[in-house]
């Protein structure tokens, strides 16, 4: 029996990068997945999550969420009913946005950074919240913070303050829900190769880039398969007494010098 055989997950942001990882592994897993994103098209290109997973022989469905409205996740989350009902949830989605000091910086960037990054997280573990309390079977949340949420980045103030806040809200809302058999935990990576940092915030292939992944303990960038591998585990029966924890996943560089 696969690790994630018979339960499905929700995974927003999941058309590309790290969430299209997330789904594949999962997939691969056994678990059917709800790949719920603004778009259907990868940003890096090729088939969609949903199809990829489908031609594989697995169980995926697609539905289009901006993780920014309610009830768009609330829809994301009912889809799962066609395969049984939510275990999984994991509120992936983000955007880098502004790359400003905080000088230069305006009130509505800010804001419309931590509406995506940490109330798109508070919308879809709200909407998973519910539904898994009424099934009473558990579940697991995994939020996607970053290694910028364990400590401050110049430059990226709104970033750095949604995932901080991701990271909280994951162990707040873990005291709450653990009773219920729901764990709640933060994943943390660090530069993991995506279009958010080939294209966005580019560090992929930059000389500054380059000077980095010569101070990673493990010497290179992450793949966004290293990041999947740690939301099978969380997502798994073998995390089962793991809830309101943090897991970096950046090649070691936080914690060493
Ligand atoms: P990406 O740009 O490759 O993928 C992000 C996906 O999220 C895209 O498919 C996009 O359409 C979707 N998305 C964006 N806004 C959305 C919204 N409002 N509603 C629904 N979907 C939306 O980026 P990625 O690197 O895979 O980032 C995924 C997550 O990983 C983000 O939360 C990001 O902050 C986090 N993260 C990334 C890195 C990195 O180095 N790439 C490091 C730490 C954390």
């Amino acid at each position: 029996m696969s690790l994630l055989s018979g339960k499905t997950a929700v995974i927003t942001g999941a058309a590309s990068g790290n969430g299209r990882a997330i789904a594949e592994a999962f997939a691969d897993h056994g678990a059917a997945v709800v790949v719920a994103d603004l778009q259907r098209d990868p940003r890096q290109g090729g088939t969609p999550t949903d199809e990829l997973i489908e031609e594989r022989g697995g169980e995926a469905v697609f539905v289009e969420c901006d993780v920014t409205d309610y009830d768009d996740c609330v829809a994301a989350v009912e889809a799962a009913d066609e395969f049984g009902g939510i275990d999984v949830m994991v509120n992936n989605a983000g955007i880098v946005g502004p790359q400003t000091p905080l000088v230069d910086l305006d009130l509505e960037a800010y804001r419309s950074l931590i509406e995506v990054n940490l109330d798109g997280v508070f919308h879809g573990a709200k909407a998973a919240a519910l539904e898994l309390v009424e099934r009473g079977d558990g579940g697991s949340i995994i939020n996607m913070s970053s290694v910028a949420g364990m400590v401050g980045y110049g430059g990226i103030t709104p970033y750095s303050a949604a995932k901080g806040g991701v990271r909280l809200f994951s162990y707040a809302l873990a005291s709450e829900l653990g009773p219920d058999g729901i764990r709640v935990n933060a994943i943390h990576p660090g530069v993991i190769e995506t279009a958010m940092t080939i294209e966005d915030s580019p560090t992929v292939g930059t000389d500054e880039g380059e000077q980095l992944k010569a101070t990673i303990p493990l010497r290179r960038f992450g793949e966004p398969s290293d990041v999947a591998g740690v939301c099978v585990f969380l997502a798994s029966d073998l995390s089962a007494y793991v809830t309101a924890e943090s897991i970096v996943i950046d090649g070691g560089n936080l914690n060493s010098v």
